[in-house]
């Protein structure tokens, strides 16, 4: 077991690009089901070599480095199929959790794994510096429930690349 932590500890080290990342919730969404989310962000980020790093602002001071996530029940202003939105030139993005919830159907692991790809989608946003959408990946800009679920989605090459620029200049 030991050496199992130390081979990872030291693969991140390796790796060395950590993202921080607070989710602020003002949603009755229950805690598993955000907390499956996050597993899935995480999945997502690792596949271009970065490292989620979730923020309890209750147990840590909160760095300016930090981006943060509102996950909110509604925006009533957003048009009628946005899912979530990202401040330009900011490190503030919302997820609109109601609208996630009623296009993943009943299932809360179908619901973690939309609310996963929709973080994911607006870190990239943030990330890329860059409101466009791409012609296919997570950054398209149709969500595709069926390929999220299996796993489909994911930054382009290109992408990963911007990403892990973006990742290193606001870690510094
Ligand atoms: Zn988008």
């Amino acid at each position: 077991m030991t050496r199992w932590f130390r081979i990872i500890s030291t693969r991140s080290a390796w790796f060395g690009l950590v993202l921080h990342v607070l989710v602020y919730d003002q949603t009755r969404a229950p805690l598993d089901v955000i907390g499956r989310a996050q597993a899935m962000t995480t999945a997502i980020f690792r596949r271009v070599g970065v490292e989620l790093d979730w923020v309890d602002p209750a147990v840590r001071r909160v760095a300016a480095s930090t981006y943060v996530i509102r996950l909110v029940p509604d925006a009533p202003t957003a048009s009628g199929n946005v899912l979530g939105f990202a401040v330009p030139d900011s490190h503030m993005a919302s997820v609109l959790y109601e609208r996630v919830d009623r296009l993943a159907g009943p299932s809360t692991r179908d619901v973690a794994t939309a609310i996963g790809h929709v973080m994911a989608h607006e870190l990239g946003h943030l990330l890329l510096s860059d409101a466009s959408h791409s012609a296919a990946g997570l950054m398209r800009s149709e969500f595709d429930i069926v390929r999220a679920g299996q796993g489909a989605l994911r930054f382009s090459d290109d992408q990963a690349r911007t990403i892990r620029a973006a990742v290193a200049a606001a870690d510094r």
